[in-house]
């Protein structure tokens, strides 16, 4: 029960049975959470306000990595967990999490220097349990310049080179969505909790409204936990528990530029003018850059790129490949998000531990707050063993086995096989008369739930093979993945907004013409779809024309 037209059922499920464990929060956390209980055989339930990956989930800079900055800040447990992690999420899905050789440029003046940064590359693959091939190589100053060139070669002392993983971190949380309903959890998004229930003092479940229903209901459940990233202290704050540690949250932005304008040759990390690091990443047609760190305390529901971020990260991006030459007028697209860190007295935004913590309220609130999307299978591991003590103990549960359940479909797809599909894909859709390029989008984003797609698109061929195979592949997630507003399929299933805005401007009407048709909207609802996918576009390219300061 994963799609939009199962949301009565969901809905009526939601509010006549008891549950073992509600997640508030649909985000990798929650998710990752959801699948955790369910697979050990506990009734979970998860409810999302907004969409699945609306929050900090689908606007990260999108890798799955052992975080070089950690070892800076001395964390070496969580680099060990991190960079071990890393290694099984690519296991899970490794057509999704992809392995990226990172450049890391040294400098004279900036930076750690060039045997300190050996040294730390050295421990990091260590803690991280690198395998030898993919160990941290370091480049010489002529090494480093032909590896890029672009790069300002004036003081350039050397580099290294060192292993990461990039992901799609939408598509990376939604695959666990589903595989936490493959094991029997039920999850719906659209529906947030408002209020907590109470017996004795003690949470029983939660008040919860849908916004697409407009309904009001209560879901009964044995545990509540609180996995909502930024809006943890809210509701921590409506559960009267707010005490001692609360959130700190700081923006990062990144930029979206096409790949002529920055064509970096593999991904890299470098420093900027005032001492903080960002990356570059090359994604197909595109190179994306980023981040910024700044405090944030606006509306969480509505984080932008504004003109100020945009200067600093092509000022940045300038000063290391000054022949880009990069202006505002490049910039195809931009997300924003927040991270949801743990505040700690008298550190600056970037020394901030970016460590997880479970809160537990005297009510019985869980709370889990900090944290990285590559961690989220042991964080989910740890809120449930917590769970597990302290009300089912009784029980015979399975022990945690995420380590071994695979993402994405049931039909595993593993790391030496990605290659040969890529391949046949390529074949089956240029009877499509589509590029290969597609073929690697399709593989990357899907895995082998790519066979529905093509065998939707060869039974409904399309005059024109682009918006044929967008709807192909709306109609496999209008009926496995939920969506119910147009932009849940353009920003986070397909992340067309981010990475491929012109296909999606080319698509968006057939697409909402479709949706129209199979969800059954009116003309009024249609026209207000259509208005909010306008928007998403004004906001990701609206600094272009600095209206947002
Ligand atoms: P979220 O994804 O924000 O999910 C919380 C969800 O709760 C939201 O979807 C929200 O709508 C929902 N919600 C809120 N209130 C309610 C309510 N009342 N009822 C129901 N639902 C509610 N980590 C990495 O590992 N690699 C990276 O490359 C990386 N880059 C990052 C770059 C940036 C700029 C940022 C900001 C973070 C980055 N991170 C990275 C960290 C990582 O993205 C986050 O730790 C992770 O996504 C947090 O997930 P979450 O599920 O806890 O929160």
């Amino acid at each position: 029960m994963f799609s939009s037209v199962d949301r009565p059922a969901i809905i009526s499920r939601l509010q006549s049975e008891t549950f073992d464990l509600l997640v508030i929060g649909g985000g990798i956390t929650g998710a990752g959470i959801a699948l955790d209980a369910a697979s050990r055989g506990l009734k979970a339930a998860l409810i999302e306000k907004h969409d699945f990956a609306f929050g900090t989930s689908s606007r990260s800079t999108k890798l799955i990595h052992g975080g070089l900055r950690y070892l800076k800040q001395l964390e070496f447990a969580l680099v060990k967990e991190v960079g071990s992690e890393r290694a099984i999420v690519h296991r899970l899905a490794p057509h999704l999490v992809v392995p990226e050789k990172m450049l890391l440029p040294l400098y004279e003046q900036k930076g750690m220097g060039y045997w300190l940064t050996s040294i730390g590359l050295k421990i990091y693959d260590w803690l991280a349990g690198v395998k030898p091939e993919d160990q941290r190589k370091m480049l010489t100053r002529v090494q480093t310049i032909n590896h890029e060139p672009l790069l300002k070669p004036n003081d350039i002392k050397g580099g290294a080179l060192y292993a990461e993983y990039r992901t799609d971190d939408a598509r990376l949380t939604i695959e666990i969505a589903k595989k936490a309903v493959q094991y029997g959890a039920i999850l719906i998004n659209y529906v947030g909790a408002t209020d907590f229930l109470y017996e004795n003092e003690q949470i029983v479940g939660v008040r919860a409204e849908s916004s697409l229903e407009a309904k009001i209901m209560e879901i009964k459940a044995i545990t509540v936990v609180n996995a909502t990233g930024p809006w943890v202290d809210d509701l921590r704050e409506l559960n009267h528990s707010r005490k001692e540690k609360f959130l700190h949250l700081t923006k990062g932005v990144h930029l979206v530029v096409p790949y002529h304008r920055l064509p970096v040759r593999q991904a890299i990390y470098f420093d900027t003018p005032d001492g903080r690091m960002i990356f570059a990443i090359p994604r197909g047609r595109i190179t994306y850059i980023g981040t910024t760190d700044t405090d944030y305390t606006g509306d969480k529901s509505n984080v932008l790129t504004t003109g100020d971020d945009a200067r600093y990260l092509v000022a940045a991006v300038n000063e290391t490949f000054p022949s880009a030459n990069l202006t505002l007028a490049d910039i195809e697209s931009s997300w924003a998000g927040l991270r949801p860190l743990i505040h700690e007295e008298g550190k600056s935004t970037s020394e901030l531990s970016r460590k997880d913590e479970i809160f537990e309220s005297d009510s019985g609130l869980i709370s889990i707050a900090g944290g990285k999307l590559t961690g989220y299978r042991k964080m989910a591991e740890r809120v449930v063993d917590r769970i597990i003590e302290l009300k089912f103990e009784d029980r015979s549960l399975a022990p945690c086995t995420t380590e071994t359940i695979f993402l994405a479909g049931t039909k595993r797809l593993a790391s030496n096989e990605v290659d040969a599909y890529g391949r046949e894909v390529a074949r089956s859709i240029s009877r499509l008369a589509l590029k290969g390029a597609e073929g690697s989008y399709l593989v990357h984003l899907y895995g082998r739930q790519t066979d529905t797609i093509i065998d939707y698109a060869l039974k409904h061929p399309h005059e024109d093979p682009e918006i044929g195979l967008a709807l192909a592949e709306l109609a496999f997630a209008l009926e496995n993945e939920m969506i119910a507003r147009a932009s849940d399929f353009l920003v986070r299933r397909t992340c067309h907004l981010y990475f491929n805005l012109h296909r999606m401007i080319k698509i968006k009407d057939p697409v909402l013409q479709a949706m129209a048709m199979q969800l059954g909207w009116d003309q009024k609802r249609l026209a207000e779809e259509a208005a909010r996918v306008d928007n998403h576009i004004h906001e990701v390219t609206g600094f272009n024309k600095d209206q947002h300061g």
